[in-house]
């Protein structure tokens, strides 16, 4: 049985880590951190209070991917229906918005008139360009010169998926892509706070604000991959994919940090761990990201002079916080008292995060922070002591490279004007602080060894996604290196807790 080592224990090493043993290769995860499940791993903030993950959002997670990995087997289930959000408001009870556009309808019609249907008409385009979209993010990018009848068919069946979308939703989808997320969802709603909550997706991991060209098309990728999310959480997820990578005769090692990818004449030979030991193997799949592994593991000059250039420019500069909050009590939004709300995305118009965006090209944190929020202990109780709740924000924007570094005083400074915000839609939060986490992006790095403190390894830029992640040349997951891959967020079809770049990357592996 030949051997495979895997970089990593984050979702997607062990998705790949998985296929490659299904297919009968010998696989060790190897792990630098003491836990399984990367930023995955649920963390305790203060006794009695965990978070089920560094991030809280798991709607992206492919079911096809799920299904053909056999994880219900091993526990893992789905929401029945994908999350609402509650878009918040700092002067009123804001809206909440449904995937299924008529639960949404009185809401946004009672904020403005039309706006509802302004939803389901943004909806409806959505549903009928999904199938297109959902396509190109889940399978291998193409051969640019196919060197095989079988390439040469799956390119031509895509251009037919797209030409199958009739002119108006094809012309649509072209004239979208391009756009600034505020311009496009202007068209379809009058009162800016649907605006503001719809384009969040388009600022996490990105370098941009909503008024930025090419912001839209993240929105479009994010919806047409959403579901429902994950029972559990990320948390739930690691577990199912360890016991079945395991019952796979799969080995993981933790505290087995990587110092070194061994390259011999051309083809890779293993690892050498940083207690100086060494693995052999004749296959190895990086999913840690693209910059530390072939910039950092690999020798210098172990890869082309041209392919080590490309690597160094992709961008790669961390813009998101973590704060966690462990409360004293339940958290309540503006005139939503009683209700209860897993997740919100707190801005009163998109020009609220452009201004957010701002302070981070000039090395500065953002004064009023833009919030995706989450409340973990809403769905799973067990989270927080009896009637208390556990909060999950991330919150942009933040430098990587702070002007002046980042002291206690900086971090817990922005600390503060997060809480600020929440405070002004959740009026009352300031009051049930019991404790608070505040994570910036070099601390993110720090903790997680994520280059730039990037919560995506890698930003979502139109020149950083889909076929050219992380570069033209990597993007199909084989190196230069003969038996070297990557696959981890970095890889296409982008970051988030989806399981597809570890998919694609075994599958590249198997199928060659
Ligand atoms: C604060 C934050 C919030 C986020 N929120 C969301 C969200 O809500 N929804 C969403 O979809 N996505 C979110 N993301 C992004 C998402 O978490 C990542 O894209 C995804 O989890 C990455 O998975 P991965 O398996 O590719 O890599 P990782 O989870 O990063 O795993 C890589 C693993 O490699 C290990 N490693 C690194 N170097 C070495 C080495 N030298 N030797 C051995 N091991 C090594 C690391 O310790 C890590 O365990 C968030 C990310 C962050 C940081």
């Amino acid at each position: 049985m030949s051997g495979a080592i895997v970089i990593g224990a984050g979702h997607n090493g062990l998705v790949a880590g998985l296929s490659l043993a299904r297919a009968g290769r010998a696989v060790t995860i190897v792990e630098k951190r003491g836990v399984v499940g990367g930023l995955c791993a649920a963390t305790e903030i203060h006794p009695g209070y965990r978070v089920p993950g560094l991030l809280h959002d798991t709607t992206g997670v492919r079911r096809p991917v799920v299904a053909a990995l056999g994880l219900s087997r091993y526990g893992l289930q789905f929401e029945d229906e994908a999350p609402s959000v509650l878009a918040a408001h700092s002067q009123h009870k804001g809206v909440v918005l449904h995937a299924n556009a008529a639960r949404s309808r009185d809401e946004l019609e009672a904020l403005h008139k039309g706006d509802g249907d302004g939803y389901a008409a943004w909806r409806a385009f959505l549903s009928r360009v999904r199938g297109f979209v959902a396509r190109v993010l889940n399978e291998r990018p193409p051969q640019m010169k196919p060197s095989s009848l079988a390439e040469l068919w799956k390119l031509g069946v895509t251009g037919l998926a797209l030409r199958r979308l009739g002119n108006a939703d094809m012309l649509e989808l072209l004239r979208v892509a391009p756009m600034c997320a505020a311009d496009w969802l202007h068209e379809y709603f009058n009162d800016p706070l649907p605006s503001a909550a719809l384009a969040a997706p388009a600022v996490t991991g990105a370098f941009l604000g909503p008024w930025a060209a090419g912001s839209a098309a993240s929105v479009l990728l994010y919806e047409c991959v959403r579901g429902a999310e994950v029972k559990g959480g990320p948390a739930a997820l690691i577990e199912s994919l360890r016991e079945a990578f395991e019952a796979a005769g799969g080995t993981i090692r933790l505290e087995a940090e990587v110092a070194r990818i061994l390259v011999a004449r051309g083809a890779v030979s293993g690892v050498q761990l940083a207690d100086g030991s060494t693995l052999e193997a004749p296959l190895v799949l990086a999913t840690c990201d693209p910059k530390r592994a072939l910039l950092e593991l690999l020798e210098p000059g172990a890869l082309p002079l041209r392919v080590e250039e490309q690597i160094g420019v992709v961008r790669m500069r961390g813009t998101t916080a973590k704060v966690n909050l462990a409360l004293d009590g339940q958290l309540a939004f503006r005139g939503r008292e009683g209700e209860r709300h897993a997740r919100a995305v707190v801005a009163d118009d998109v020009d609220d995060i452009e201004r957010a965006f701002d302070a981070v090209k000039y090395r500065g944190c953002s004064k009023k922070p833009h919030l995706d929020v989450s409340v973990p202990s809403v769905r799973d109780a067990s989270l927080a002591p009896s009637g208390k709740d556990v909060v999950s924000i991330l919150a942009h924007f933040v430098p990587h490279d702070l002007e002046g570094g980042w002291s206690d005083a900086a971090r817990e400074g922005f600390g503060d004007a997060v809480v600020e915000v929440l405070e002004s839609v959740a009026p009352g939060t300031k009051g049930l602080i019991r404790a608070r986490e505040v994570l910036g992006p070099a601390d993110i790095e720090a903790r997680y060894g994520l280059s730039g403190g990037h919560i995506h390894h890698g930003e979502h830029a139109l020149d950083q996604l889909l076929f050219m992640r992380p570069t033209p040349a990597l993007a199909r997951y084989a190196t230069p290196i003969a038996g070297l891959y990557l696959g981890g967020s970095g890889s296409h079809p982008s970051g988030g807790v989806t399981c597809q770049p570890g998919a694609l990357a075994a599958q590249a592996i198997l199928e060659g």
